[in-house]
């Protein structure tokens, strides 16, 4: 004890002599804020900020002042100003949003490079106003159908009350920020439960000249948003040090085909389908990328874009849910042998580095900006080297999740494939908690996927765009949903810093007496995640460790009300952990799926012709389908229905063959996709539940039309119909049958949650899964149903009988299994 006393009174000795060393002595301020007459933003509300925090710490207010008090008290630089300069310091050099802290004698300055964002008409400043009053000039400008993703959306980069533009650089008041967090405050959530603040009734000047740069230049989080009406949630997304990058990062090409003029005017730009017709109707319709007039469009956007906002960076990527076109200068350019994530890349990449060379001519120091994703994930194999303009973006370009070496190793190698083809770093977006909130009941923690994600792609990637699950302008569930982005945040500015002592302080500060108890928790939930959607014994082992956390704390307390946040967000994963215990009833059925990459089928499997007939032999080979029996009693229906399942080239490919009676043939309730009158007709329905995702309903009708829904999601607000399985269909009627075929794409990826089915491969066992060394999934559980419907009525039959009582198809737990061996 008494040694510490000595060092602590030698400490303040030396450091600092008398009353003239302290900022504030015994609560009383000895030191004003001084800022320029007219600050920047980002110094203006640095100043702000440093006096509250101050305020909060000690209890004493400094004054903050244009001009230093004479013969006074010591000053506090904030941002530059003529007397920061008469001090000898400036921002020169400085990047953008890296600052200096640096003290004197008799003073401190806080200061960066705040470079300030300008606007450019037209740019609406609400909702509402853009259709109201700015899209005419626009219009007028483009002399085109085309959206404007600058003018119209600029308003959620800018907060009125605050005044702060997104993309303001913001030096000074990182500044601000590092030198309270030196002082020990922390903010871990928005708002002031969210915040640390230690009391003291002294600070003194402190000896210091720091540099910082943040590791990484943008660093974009989708929620809070800047603009959000809540001042803390804005804050805090000040306060972790984000910011944005000017320009055009997502969809691009959204912006030339989603105008309906256009695609009345066009409809040669849009992406031809199967059945011989282009798509200019679908919400997400794609273009063909070999018509001429697209891409001279595209050019011409870009070019107005670039001159008129000045943006420095375009993006030229397909729209969301692509589709190849299948006209015939398009189907020549996939590359089917590449598989799901390369089948477009040649042909999409080509189109990018089409347009980049283009523009390069007229505008060399702009970009063009597209993103590896989806069928054009992997890297071209006809471009050596993109051209010098081209800035790639890898869709979860780090594991969001996954703890194993296995998925790090893969990214990295899909990275440095990327690498190979740019001189630019790259940019990475990441979908935590999708967007969607799809599988969202669980509780998200990852730092440590975070941390070794983040030191394995520094100086690799330039800028990283997270997207988290999204509450009105805030985080969606802040109790369990700030750890993500502020491990994250603290890794952007400084990726050297060890987690774990970064995490046993926040357990510490924020969770007091609960903090070994929320360590074992949350890092729990971590290594654990992937099995607490499906092993309700994990699931069962979370909550009781959670319990265990709540215990510790006395109720009433700070540290309870932070844990009562977390609360709010679990009953959805306390009643699926209860369903997950619920034991599946004996003896339902199970189908094995004949795997078409096994050698004794290579000779058929290419013989798949999606015409709806089965009579190929990718059919034919091995005839033993699996008949449906009625739902409830088990015996053979009047109209007999017998399946096939084959898992092929990353797709689950079902042919179904459906029998009638000659004279009474099935009703059509729909001829069209997406149309529910497809319930009122015969129909098939597949529900099928992944190791990934529960579930997924997809209904087929004898005319060949479909329509898929995502059952994990709610029914209302046609949330669940925004899902598609981007399935392949073809059916066939004869005289006495009626006959389907269906491809379902499969991908393991959750990028992109709203197209195409998730999961793993299924496996019988976790122990055939693992012998088979193509991962450790399980099975599948699978039902499908047929609704007969013809002049005799309706006659139900399924794969997986219902219960007795039960009345609903939508009865997961009496699904069969479904796997691959
Ligand atoms: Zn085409």
């Amino acid at each position: 004890m008494k040694l510490v006393h000595l060092i602590s009174c030698l400490l303040a000795i030396s450091a600092l002599a008398d009353d003239a060393s302290f900022l504030v002595k015994d609560g009383r301020p000895l030191a004003e804020i001084i800022i320029a007459e007219k600050p920047t933003r980002a110094a203006g509300l640095g100043a702000e900020e440093l006096q509250a925090y101050l305020e909060k710490i000690t209890g004493a207010r400094l004054e903050i002042v244009t001009a230093p008090t004479e013969g006074g008290t010591l000053r506090i630089y904030v941002g530059g100003s003529v007397h920061a300069s008469e001090a000898g310091i400036d921002a020169e050099g400085l990047k953008r949003d890296a600052f200096r802290i640096v003290s004197g004698s008799n003073w401190l300055a806080l200061l960066g490079n705040d470079k300030e964002f300008e606007p450019r008409e037209p740019w609406a400043r609400n909702n509402g106003q853009w259709a109201r009053e700015k899209e005419a000039a626009w219009m007028k400008l483009a002399g085109k159908p085309w959206m404007n993703p600058v003018g119209r959306s600029l308003y959620r980069d800018y907060n009125k009350r605050l005044d702060i533009w997104n993309l303001d650089h913001r030096g000074s008041l990182n500044a601000v920020y590092s030198y309270l967090r030196s002082l020990g405050v922390r903010w871990y959530m928005p708002g002031e439960l969210g915040e640390i603040v230690p009391r003291a009734k002294d600070i003194a000047l402190p000896r210091v000249n720091r540099t910082v740069t943040p590791d990484w230049e943008i660093r974009s989080v989708s929620r809070p948003l800047i603009s959000s009406n809540d001042r803390e949630d804005a804050l805090w997304y000040l306060r972790i040090g984000a910011n944005e990058q000017y320009g055009i990062l997502h969809h691009g090409q959204r912006h030339l085909t989603e105008h309906p003029g256009q695609r009345k005017a066009h409809p040669e730009y849009y992406a031809m389908m199967a059945n011989g017709k282009r798509d200019n109707v679908s919400k997400t319709a794609n273009a063909c990328l070999s018509s001429e007039g697209f891409f001279q469009e595209t050019v011409a956007f870009a070019r107005l874009m670039f001159d008129h906002y000045e943006i420095p960076v375009i993006s030229v990527m397909p729209h969301d849910g692509f589709n190849h076109c299948l006209c015939d200068r398009c189907r020549g350019q996939a590359t089917v042998e590449r598989g799901p994530s390369g089948i477009s890349s040649d042909y999409v990449w080509g189109f990018v580095a089409r347009v980049a060379n283009e523009l390069a001519r007229t505008h060399p120091d702009r970009k063009v900006f597209c993103g590896a994703y989806s069928t054009y994930r992997l890297p071209p194999l006809k471009i050596d080297k993109l051209p010098g303009n081209v800035l790639v973006q890898i869709t979860n370009g780090r594991p969001i999740r996954e703890m194993d070496n296995a998925a790090h190793e893969e990214a990295a190698r899909l990275r440095g494939m990327w690498r190979a083809k740019t001189e630019h770093p790259l940019s990475v977006t990441l979908n935590y908690t999708p967007f969607t909130n799809r599988g969202a009941f669980r509780p998200q923690y990852w730092p440590h996927v975070i941390d070794r994600g983040l030191k394995a792609t520094v100086g690799e990637t330039w800028r990283e765009d997270v997207w988290l699950s999204s509450g009105k302008g805030g985080l969606h569930y802040p109790g369990v949903a700030h750890l993500n982005p502020w491990i994250i945040s603290r890794l952007w500015w400084e990726v050297d810093q060890d987690v774990d002592e970064l995490l046993d302080e926040y357990y510490r500060l924020f969770y007091g007496p609960a903090a070994a108890e929320m360590k074992a928790f949350i890092e729990f939930c971590e290594r654990e995640y992937a099995g607490l959607g499906s092993d309700g014994e994990l699931a069962g082992k979370a909550l009781q460790l959670f319990e265990r956390a709540k215990a510790s704390a006395p109720a009433g307390d700070v540290y309870a009300e932070r844990m009562a946040l977390i609360d709010e967000f679990l009953p959805a994963f306390r009643s699926r952990a209860k369903q997950m215990n619920v034991p599946r009833p004996e003896g339902l059925p199970e189908y094995r799926l004949i795997d078409m990459s096994k050698d004794k089928w290579r000779d058929v499997r290419d013989t798949l012709t999606l015409d709806g007939r089965l009579d190929e032999r990718f059919w034919t080979a091995y005839n033993h389908p699996r008949p449906l029996r009625h739902i409830h009693t088990q015996a053979a229906p009047k109209g007999r229905t017998r399946f096939m399942g084959r898992w092929h080239q990353d797709s689950l490919v079902f042919g179904i063959r459906c029998e009638f009676e000659p004279d009474d043939p099935p009703v059509i309730g729909a001829e069209k996709d997406n149309d529910p009158a497809i319930w009122q007709g015969e129909h098939l329905e597949l529900l099928i539940e992944t190791d990934r995702h529960s579930y997924y309903q997809i209904v087929v009708n004898p005319a060949g039309a479909i329509i898929d829904l995502d059952r994990g999601v709610a029914l209302k607000q046609g949330r669940a119909y925004e899902w598609s399985s981007q399935a392949k269909v073809a059916a066939h009627v004869d005289e006495d049958f009626w006959s389907v075929e269906i491809q379902l794409p499969i991908t393991g990826s959750d990028e992109d949650p709203l197209h195409r089915i998730v999961g793993s491969r299924p496996f019988e066992s976790k122990a055939a899964a693992l012998k088979s060394g193509k991962g450790s999934s399980l099975p599948w559980f699978f039902n499908l149903f047929r609704k007969r419907s013809g002049s005799d009525g309706v006659e139900t039959s399924s794969f997986s009988p219902l219960g007795e009582e039960a009345e609903s198809f939508h009865e997961p737990l009496r699904f069969g299994r479904i796997y691959v061996r």
